[in-house]
């Protein structure tokens, strides 16, 4: 994996990795899933945030693109929740 700061995994990753997360991100049941529009508007500001490298949030050690389609999930940044 590249270490790229500010790159979401579908952007840093090797394909198997992003696609096993995305596996994982398919099985969230739909009443769990965030909507789409809300899934890109987290997604938007994990790749604006200093804690995001190569995919992976440095506050809580998720993956974003999996931690942001969960509807009851939260940005764990207690400084300052992005969302
Ligand atoms: S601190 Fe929040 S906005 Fe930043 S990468 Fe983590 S989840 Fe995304």
């Amino acid at each position: 994996m590249r270490e790229c700061r500010r790159c979401l995994l579908r952007e840093a990753a090797e394909e198997d990795t992003y696609k096993s997360v995305m596996e994982k991100v398919e099985k969230i049941p739909a009443r769990d899933r965030a909507p789409e529009e809300v899934y890109r508007t987290r997604l938007a500001a994990c790749a604006a945030c200093d804690h995001l490298l190569a995919g992976v949030c440095m506050k809580c050690g998720c993956y974003v693109e999996f931690r942001a389609a969960h509807s009851r999930m939260k940005c764990p940044d207690a400084a300052g929740k992005r969302w």
